[in-house]
């Protein structure tokens, strides 16, 4: 017998029919003689729906009042979930983050899980339920409703299968594994068999929305056996995210792309080319609590420099705000402001024994007339920042130069 833990998405429980499915699903595990925890997202669009309301009544919502809308969406699909299995002779209890109770700090709309107590779970299950909790919320130590961040129910889900020493937690969604790229965008994408936890946290983090990023940091630190899966398919591996690359097999040099298309990039022009202008730039931009990605200061030429800087999309009219609030102070020419800006990632451990990832990855741009307007790298992964109207044909053009639709 097993204990797993199983997380179903938006669109796995995007109507009636969708959640009797899933009901059929956790009932063939429990009749294997499994325990099952389900962890449930809200129905796909409805997340959306709630906070497209709450900017319909304020300009800035409060964001305590806002984790206490958002979250119901989950309230709802966790009950529609157990009267399904109820249905079928599966005897189900729901729990709210808040009853379970899932602990987390205050942080509204981001908040990170700090304990779960697992007593309350662990008796329906002794006593044969299947037990459904809310994903992608939680309780503050004084009973604030709080939530985790778009597509924390992969973390919900991670987090109860870590405080329950569960054998594995399957993350079930729309796509039948982890791919070589957004199969929506690159239909020649492949699934991968395995990917390692490394590679995972990079692809999360430069974009890859299948798993959130704080899911596989908690897989990796509880050594949680983690797996994507499709709901919609029967009998598939899924993806598995190990903790080690396999020493046996010849790794590919890159094992995925990721992008993101919320960036937009800043430039101050004409700055004098001295020492601690990029702390001058960056500080005020830092103290605002903005988060800054890539950064790049040209040559100076005639004693002044551009200096620019990308940053999520949303925060670009403050940084521009702020920016010309200190331009005379640092002696700026003028700043400009571009919303139109993506990042694309090639990224893979099989880079650390490779040499020349990067000119194949530049050149293959080059021979498509794409202009690279900044370069970030790590150890397994190599960013370009590029013009939006590029992004397509970006990762269309790497996808097939590093010979990702071949089978290994
Ligand atoms: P859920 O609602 O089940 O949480 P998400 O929409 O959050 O589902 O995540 C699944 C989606 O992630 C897929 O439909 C796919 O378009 C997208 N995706 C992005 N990158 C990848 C990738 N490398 N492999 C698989 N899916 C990816
Ligand atoms: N419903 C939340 C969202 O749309 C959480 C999740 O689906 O994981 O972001
Ligand atoms: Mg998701």
């Amino acid at each position: 017998m097993a204990l797993i833990v199983q997380k179903y998405g938006g669109t796995s429980v995007g109507s009636p029919e969708r959640i009797k499915n899933v009901a059929s699903k956790v009932a063939k595990f429990r009749a294997e003689g499994h325990q099952v925890v389900v962890v449930v997202s809200a129905m796909s669009g409805e997340t959306n729906r709630l906070i497209a309301l709450a900017k319909d009544v304020a300009a800035k919502p409060d964001p305590r009042e806002l984790d206490v809308v958002v979250s119901t969406g989950e309230q709802v699909t966790i009950g529609l979930l157990c009267m399904a299995l109820q249905d079928i002779g599966v005897p189900a209890k729901s729990y709210t983050g808040a009853q379970v109770k899932i602990l987390t700090d205050s942080a509204h709309t981001k908040a990170r899980i700090l304990n779960i107590d697992e007593a309350p779970i662990r008796k329906d299950l002794d006593a044969g339920a299947v037990v459904v909790v809310a994903g992608f919320q939680g309780v503050d130590e004084h009973g604030n409703i709080t939530t985790l961040g778009r597509g924390g129910s992969d973390t919900t889900g991670v987090a109860l299968a870590a405080a329950l020493k569960a054998d594995e937690c399957q993350i079930y969604t729309d796509v039948d594994g982890v791919y070589t790229t957004d199969p929506r965008i690159v239909p020649e994408a492949r699934k991968l068999d395995t990917i390692t936890f490394e590679e995972m946290l990079e692809m999360a983090s430069l974009g890859s929305k299948v798993l959130q990023i704080r899911s596989v940091e908690f897989a990796g630190k509880y050594k949680v056996k983690l797996r994507v899966l499709s709901s919609f398919q029967e009998g598939g591996q899924g993806t598995l995210i190990t903790v080690e690359e396999d020493k046996n097999m010849e790794q590919p040099v890159i094992s995925g792309i990721a992008f993101n298309r919320d960036e937009a990039k800043v430039t101050v022009l004409g700055v004098p080319d001295k020492p601690g202008i990029a702390y001058q730039i960056l500080g005020p931009v830092a103290d605002a609590n903005l988060d800054v990605d890539m950064i790049i200061q040209n040559v100076g030429h005639d004693g002044t420099t551009d200096f620019s800087f990308t940053l999520a999309r949303g925060d670009l009219e403050k940084a521009v705000a702020i920016l010309e609030g200190v331009k005379t102070h640092i002696g700026a020419r003028a700043i400009e402001g571009d919303k139109t800006m993506c990042k694309v990632s090639i990224v893979g451990v099989g880079m650390r024994s490779h040499p020349g990832v990067a000119s194949k990855m530049f050149r293959t741009l080059a021979e498509e007339g794409i202009n690279i307007q900044m370069i970030s790298t790590s150890e397994i992964k190599i960013s370009v920042a590029i013009d939006e109207k590029y992004l397509e044909l970006a990762v269309r053009v790497l996808h097939k130069a590093f010979g990702l639709d071949q089978p290994v």
